[in-house]
């Protein structure tokens, strides 16, 4: 994790610090090393979080455009008790998980029914063969009467398939922490649409300030 509680306060992880873990309470240890990122971690390395997932630079670089109390955000379920750490709450509400690894339909499930307001940011850069697919399916993306909203005839063959039956908006982000130039579509995000029609979805595309601006500000 990124954040423990020191002193009650969320604090990132420094070498030799004790800290506490925000859900489950237990001492967590700062780890610094040059392999992985500084984080906290459980002792035994268990999460309380059977969710959670070791996180990179790219979750890192994304956290950190929301304020630090919206980051890494305890939730609990009042009526079962259960509690799961989302990457980010923002102050209206709306979760957003980023998600690096593959994930098995089951948890994708699970975490949706469970968050309810929420959304996916996806790794678009993890496979080789994920961007150079889209690129090629973008050529079939057809106008919509609204701007920036495209329709998809055959979203399986440019989207990867574990994400086509999501109840809630998938965000897919191709760039990745690469260095493009200006006109390079990857600087835009592009959205799956929990809205089908047979197989047709659609597809929004927007910049990247323009998601976190209306997600910071509840848009
Ligand atoms: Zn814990």
């Amino acid at each position: 994790m990124k954040y423990a509680l020191v002193d009650g306060i969320k604090t990132e992880a420094v070498k030799g610090v004790k800290g506490f873990c925000s859900s489950c309470g237990s001492e967590l240890i700062a780890k610094c090393g040059e392999q992985k990122i500084n984080h906290w971690a459980h002792k035994g390395n268990r999460n309380c979080d059977p969710w959670w997932e070791p996180e990179t630079e790219w979750h890192r670089s994304w956290k950190k455009n929301y304020i630090i109390g919206c980051q890494e955000v305890v939730l609990t379920d009042e009526k079962t008790g259960e509690k799961h750490i989302a990457d980010v709450r923002t102050e209206h509400g709306l979760v957003i998980e980023f998600q690096h690894s593959h994930i098995r339909s089951e948890e994708r499930i699970s975490r949706e029914r469970y968050y309810k307001n929420m959304v996916w940011v996806v790794d678009g850069t993890r496979l080789k063969r994920d961007y150079p697919r889209f690129l090629k399916g973008r050529e079939e993306f057809r106008s919509t009467e609204k701007k920036s909203i495209y329709r998809v005839d055959f979203p399986d063959e440019v989207f990867p398939k574990n994400w086509l039956k999501s109840y809630v908006p998938i965000i897919f982000d191709f760039k990745g922490l690469e260095m493009t130039n200006d006109d390079d579509i990857r600087n835009n995000l592009f959205c799956l649409l929990p809205v089908r029609k047979g197989e047709i979805m659609l597809v929004a595309e927007f910049s990247r300030e323009a998601f976190i601006r209306t997600t910071t500000n509840g848009e």
